[in-house]
């Protein structure tokens, strides 16, 4: 066509374009530096699914379904673009084996996807300017990219359509059908015209490509190139596992500063599509919390851009070893404050860690660990916790539970009750991990006694750790005391390993995740854990709890977000209700994958709920809504928030919240 042309086109774009990238990776070497290279079979799996397969929108006919569409529609025509490029230099350019029966097949590939897409562009348009989803900002980018993008596929078919008046008889006529299609537009033309149009859409078609992959690093579309990287390089540890922190040498702990967080964050910024699926059902988010997790991204993301020269200077130095001018430059670099200016005080300590944000992002962006960051240093760092919290950490610190009663006091829920104590008992074939709801909360603690009633009634070899329990360090480690989690975490391990414990159950999804997840981390190893819920099921299905007929009622089971969404718990809990005769179980709207939290993860439990509405005013609606009689819990948490939402909207009369192991033994048979 014209090389002269096409290499100046090239050498400007690409010149321009690993500019700007190198720029951007500079950027990203201002955070803390670490590699993902570990479990590399699980990231190709995760990158095939998660990233190629588009597996968390193939959830989402419509919206889901259009971006799948369009990105499938961009990796086979990428080909073309490949192709057109190489055509400026050689008219007859092929890439390799496209010259026989493939290049055809992939004729028909191509334009059976730039139709596709040209479809899936017309919808994006017209959901975003007609239908306005209440999550999607009106973007002007977003309406540009989808109009270039199909600008794109047009001026390729066109292009080939008035190719096929040049050379009637070319190989691809049908198989590229939709050139074919479009071919008699040029029948009256004349060569010259036809040859004018052909060279008209070349051109426009590899400017405009070349200008497109320019602009990506600037918007929200520079996820085209950062998503699949992202997926690749996510954490590959359960969604509400949290990083463990080192203390040795470090001065800073937590995240103050921008240059304070890991360099993937800064890849999540990029990688942001602002989409707003973390904040469809972010419990916070819906009840009018300061915040929304799109925006803690985002927002962190143009204070990045903001303060990009000083960044990419810092990400040089850090590279270079030169730690010493890049801390003295961080220190003098003048900027709003993170938390506070950039982020809301408010939105980072509203945060449940429900995981509805990082279950539910496409491109895998892992927002709780970014909020916790934050609450490690306003709590590390600053000694700033919302004034409520101070007496369950005075008590997490002093008495090992939240409540700040007695650790003397951790095994007087047991009363008269036949409980052994493995001091006494010497070993088990379980450990059951109380809790600290279940020791000390009065309405948990009866959860307890219901529990080990079914346990002794099955037979079971268990036995708890009594006041040699702590707490698990599940509301330390979410409010941002990672040093004093780190003793918690220590001290039962210990006390575990003491008793060579080997299988743990516990009621409390807080407290199975962190043994499960966490502990390991810290040295626990070979140790089986259990939630109550599982062990129920497997009671009930062997035979070893008996159960009678229920009188007739509707009951409905609500999904802890630990147990469920953060640990893949759903069918256990609904296995031992639907095993009950007489139990007309009912789901929620929003239930399993889809849970709503009840508003008492990440420590909120011990704090005030003063800002927009209720969080678990909001879930009971809900349950109201079902028209059940009873809402099953499987979590101390759940019960505790939606037995207080049941009095305080007044629905006693209609509506109780009682724990699996409560309804269990209520219908055991004699
Ligand atoms: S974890 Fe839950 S509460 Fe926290 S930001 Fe995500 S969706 Fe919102
Ligand atoms: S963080 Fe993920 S879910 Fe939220 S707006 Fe960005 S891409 Fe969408």
């Amino acid at each position: 066509m014209n090389p002269v042309f096409m290499s100046l086109l090239l050498f400007f774009s690409l010149s321009l374009f690993i500019g700007t990238m190198a720029d951007r990776y500079w950027l990203l070497r201002a955070g803390e530096f670490s590699f993902r290279h570990d479990r590399v079979a699980d990231r190709l799996r995760s990158l095939l699914g998660v990233g190629f397969g588009q597996k968390r929108l193939l959830y989402e006919k419509g919206a889901g379904w259009m971006h799948v569409g369009i990105f499938a529609g961009f990796l086979v025509v990428s080909l073309r673009t490949v192709t057109l490029l190489g055509r400026g230099f050689d008219t007859g350019y092929n890439l390799p084996f496209m010259d026989g029966p493939l290049g055809l097949f992939y004729a028909l590939l191509k334009d059976t996807f730039a139709v596709l897409v040209i479809v899936a562009i017309l919808y994006g348009i017209w959901r975003r300017l007609v239908i306005r989803p209440a999550r999607l900002h009106l973007s002007l980018e977003a309406v540009l990219i989808l109009l270039w993008i199909a600008i794109l596929m047009v001026t390729d078919l066109v292009g080939d359509a008035a190719g096929l008046r040049l050379d009637p008889h070319h190989r691809e006529r049908g198989w590229a059908w939709a050139s074919t299609a479009l071919s008699p537009l040029f029948a009256g033309s004349t060569e010259s015209a036809a040859g004018v149009w052909v060279q008209a859409m070349f051109w426009s078609h590899c400017v405009l490509v070349l200008a497109f992959l320019n602009f990506l690093p600037f918007g929200k579309h520079f996820h085209v190139l950062t998503g699949l990287p992202a997926v690749y390089l996510r954490r590959m540890t359960p969604s509400a596992a949290l990083e463990k922190m080192d203390f040795e040498g470090k001065e800073v702990f937590g995240v103050g500063k921008l240059e304070d967080f890991s360099w993937h964050r800064f890849l999540d910024m990029y990688t942001c599509t602002e989409c707003g699926r973390c904040n469809d059902q972010c419990p916070a988010n819906v009840t009018g919390k300061p915040l929304a997790p799109r925006e803690i991204i985002t927002n962190e993301r143009d204070e990045a851009y903001r303060l990009a020269s000083h960044l990419i200077q810092v990400g040089k130095w850090k590279a270079e070893g030169r730690d010493e001018l890049a801390a003295a430059a961080i220190a003098d670099c003048e900027r709003p404050a993170l938390i506070g200016e950039v982020n809301d005080v408010e939105a980072i300590w509203a945060c449940t860690t429900c995981g509805w944000c990082v279950s539910h992002c496409p491109v895998v962006i892992d927002h709780i660990p970014n909020i916790i960051d934050q609450r490690r240093y306003l709590t590390m760092m600053e000694a700033k916790v919302p004034s409520v919290l101070q007496n369950a950490l005075k008590g997490l610190e002093n008495n090992s539970n939240p409540w700040n009663v007695s650790a003397a006091a951790r095994e007087d829920w047991i009363g008269d009750l036949e409980v052994p104590r493995l001091r006494d008992k010497g070993s088990s074939e379980y450990l059951l991990f109380v809790g600290c709801a279940g020791s000390f909360d009065d309405r948990n603690s009866d959860v307890t006694r219901a529990f080990c009633r079914l346990l002794n009634k099955a037979g079971v070899d268990y036995a708890v750790l009594g006041t040699e329990e702590g707490c698990c360090g599940d509301p330390t480690r979410r409010v941002g005391n990672e040093y004093l989690f780190q003793m918690q975490a220590q001290q039962n391990i210990a006390a575990f390993q003491k008793y060579s414990v080997k299988k743990i159950i516990t009621a409390c999804p807080h407290g199975f995740n962190m043994i499960l997840n966490e502990y390991p981390d810290f040295g626990l190893e070979g140790v089986e854990v259990v939630h109550h819920t599982e062990l129920l099921a497997e009671l009930v299905a062997d035979g070893r709890l008996k159960l009678k007929a229920a009188a007739q009622a509707k009951v409905t089971f609500h999904d802890s977000c630990y147990l469920g969404r953060h640990n893949d718990i759903y069918e256990a809990p609904r296995k031992v209700l639907g095993s009950i005769e007489g139990i007309q179980q009912v789901e929620l709207d929003r239930s399993r994958r889809e849970g709503f939290c009840c508003g008492a993860g990440g420590g909120r439990m011990f704090m005030e709920e003063d800002l927009g509405t209720r969080i678990n005013h909001e879930r009971i609606n809900e349950v109201a809504g079902t028209g059940a009689a009873e809402v099953c819990t499987a979590c101390p948490f759940c019960l505790t928030m939606l037995g207080d939402a049941i009095k305080e909207t007044d629905r006693q009369e209609q509506l109780q919240a009682r724990d699996l192991a409560e309804i269990l033994l209520e219908n055991l048979a004699d």
